[in-house]
């Protein structure tokens, strides 16, 4: 079977040592099964993703020595594709309109924050008819439907060092961490993280989803919605995270960290993969 990993960084600042890691990982395991390494923009967030941030990301991952294989598929031209992902997930009833704050909106479509709890939200708008969607509210899951229509619940095989084995979606677990999110932003029509990410994997044929550990406890919604959505469910495989000297794990805002510094300070793409454990 054909073996295709991906990176797919969200270009809203430079890349630093965790991405390197990342990307490397991903990349090294494709070439080792003589499979396919894969690169995607997840730049739909329009207010944070800069052209100019993707083709720095672009020319350190050249510079690192990695070479993609086709085209970058970048997120923010197939916005009607993901948008055409909603209907299925409506007419089935999984979706509700809701007009709840901003701030809930901004930490659910971007990628989650190791360290900073993810907002369960609380259902307030739960059972709003879809007719009922004002051009400002968003639109979200209702999971508790959703896990409802599923007997068996859908598993996924990882392969990372930290939950290596079979997983099964337990529901109990994806209502307490995970909850109603949202798939539809506000105001903006435009599928949020957690849907685009996941049709997008499915979309490049991904058979191995290689990304850090701060995602896993999200990939029981992406699987549900792939499931609900009768696309392939890739194996994951989520890696330990590059973390700075107090154990905190590097943000694109870590500029100290930036693969960018350490490239104008001499360093050698040898010099990275030695920084980063490999
Ligand atoms: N775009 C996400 C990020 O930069 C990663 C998404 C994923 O690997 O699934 O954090």
């Amino acid at each position: 079977m054909a073996f295709v990993t991906r990176f797919a960084p969200s270009p809203t600042g430079p890349l630093h040592l965790g991405h390197a890691y990342s990307a490397i990982l991903a990349h090294d395991m494709a070439r080792a099964q003589g499979g396919r390494f894969l690169l995607r923009m997840e730049d739909t967030d329009l207010e944070r993703c800069t052209p100019a941030h993707a083709a720095a990301i672009l020319d350190d991952l050249a510079w690192l020595g990695l070479c993609w294989d086709g085209p970058v598929l970048h997120q923010s031209q197939h916005i009607a594709r993901y948008n055409a992902a909603l209907a299925p997930l409506a007419a089935a009833g999984l979706l509700y309109p809701c007009g709840c704050t901003r701030s809930d909106i901004r930490a659910a479509l971007a990628a989650p924050q190791e360290g900073v709890a993810h907002a369960v939200y609380p259902g307030t708008c739960r059972g709003r008819p879809l007719h009922s969607r004002q051009p400002e509210d968003a639109l979200r899951l209702d999971l508790a439907a959703a896990l409802r229509g599923l007997d068996p619940m859908p598993g996924f095989a990882e392969t990372g060092p930290a939950h290596g084995g079979q997983h099964r979606i337990d529901p109990t677990q994806a209502q307490t961490t995970i909850g109603d999110v949202v798939l539809s932003r506000k105001g903006e029509d435009i599928v949020a993280y957690f849907l685009a990410s996941a049709l997008d994997d499915a979309h490049q044929q991904i058979t191995h989803v290689v990304r850090g550990e701060d995602l896993f406890d999200f990939t029981p919604v992406q699987v549900m919605l792939l499931h609900l959505l009768g696309l392939p469910v890739p194996t994951y495989h989520h890696h330990r995270l590059i973390r700075d000297e107090a154990g905190k794990r590097l943000a694109k805002r870590d500029d100290a960290r930036a693969l960018a510094k350490f490239r104008a300070e001499g360093a050698s793409p040898q010099d990275i993969r030695r920084m980063v454990g490999l």
